[in-house]
């Protein structure tokens, strides 16, 4: 150990598709942001990034375009996705000298190696004395407390904003791993489209996520939900109030859940037999921010006859399981692949 990574603040960050986190050692979690950024296409500068550029959502002039880096569980914008980087650890740090601290990455997994590369250069330009990738479901599975080094089979599945991973993880190595490119986004576009198609009513993406937040479900409710929408009449062209009920979200959301549900599904079946009879008893984990989603636990355990729980915090998952990784050099070295 260097006398410097003595004093150092090693930093884990979760590049998600939708949220960015970051976690400082010994403080905690010290940053969570939309992974936006905002930028000015006259002169290439950078307006704003994360809560700043989502209030710019959908508001902004001509010359101004908000960007989300990753998008789909890629790198979209390689440029963007390194400016946010070096804007939100900077921004983690606040005042304190940067002392070229280690950093783990989680990353979605199925970027490619000239992907890796470029994220752990990025990394180094922020004056990184160590950058280490981790998957962004091996970080979750340790983030939700899963015994991954155990030579037995578990499984989480990952709904963030751009894709559902669905991964199997036995000794610490993962044994089945898909990215479905159906998230969160996409049950936001699917309201969208219902609105549009049954209300003529045009709502923007903020608006759809809220109602997915506040009503959302995917299995009936005890108790029924409505909500007052507003958006824009589509052949009036005037401001409209709709109120929509919790079943006809429901309707909305039907087909992107179908495809979660059926990646589960398909994943439970292509696992070696022995590891599915681990799950089987230990059931299944969901976390990311579409874990919470109500009932979408009760229906996987109708669909797959699986136990399946809810990661205690699902949006912090993958960021505290990489922050936990800075403590466990050997787990360090046995779950990051540079
Ligand atoms: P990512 O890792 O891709 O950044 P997150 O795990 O941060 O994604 O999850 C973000 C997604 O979770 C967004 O699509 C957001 O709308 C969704 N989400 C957050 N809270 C809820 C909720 N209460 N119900 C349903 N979806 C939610
Ligand atoms: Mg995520």
């Amino acid at each position: 150990m260097s006398v410097f990574s003595a004093f150092a603040t090693d930093i884990a960050i979760d590049l998600g598709t939708a949220n960015t986190c970051v976690f400082a050692r010994g403080r905690g979690i010290v940053l969570n942001e939309p992974s936006i950024v905002a930028f000015n296409t006259t002169n290439g500068q950078i307006e704003a990034v994360g809560t700043d550029a989502q209030n710019m959502l959908g508001r902004t002039p001509p010359n101004i375009r908000a960007v989300r880096p990753m998008k789909d569980g890629v790198i979209a914008d390689f440029e963007a996705a390194e400016k946010m980087l070096m804007h939100f650890v900077r921004k983690a740090h606040g005042r304190r000298p940067l002392r070229r601290p280690r950093l783990i990455i989680g990353v979605p997994p199925e970027i490619t190696q000239v992907e890796r590369r470029a994220v752990k250069d990025s990394g180094f330009r922020v004056k990184a004395s160590e950058v280490h990738l981790v998957d962004e479901p091996m970080a979750a599975a340790i983030g939700s407390g899963l015994p991954v080094t155990d030579p037995a089979g578990n499984m989480i599945v990952d709904i963030g904003g751009g894709t559902t991973d669905i991964a199997v993880i036995s000794m610490a190595g993962t044994v089945y791993g898909r990215s479905l490119r159906v998230a969160g986004h996409a049950l936001d576009e699917a309201i969208t489209q219902y609105m549009r198609r049954t209300f003529n009513l045009l709502i923007g993406e903020r608006t759809a996520e809220q109602i997915k937040c506040e009503i959302g479900s995917a299995a009936p409710l005890d108790e029924p939900l409505t909500m007052e929408v507003k958006g824009r009449h589509l052949t009036e062209g005037v401001p409209r109030t709709v109120h929509i009920t919790d079943t006809e979200v429901r309707e909305a959301l039907a087909e992107p859940l179908r495809q979660i549900v059926q990646a589960v599904r398909d994943a439970l079946e292509r696992i070696p037999p022995e590891l599915s009879a681990d799950i089987y008893d230990r059931g299944v984990v969901l976390t990311g921010g579409g874990a919470l989603l109500r009932n979408l636990d009760r229906r996987l355990r109708d669909e797959t006859g699986l136990p399946v729980l809810v990661a205690e915090n699902p949006l912090m998952s993958v960021v505290l399981g990489a922050g936990s990784i800075l403590d466990d050099l050997s787990l360090l070295h046995k779950v990051t692949c540079n």
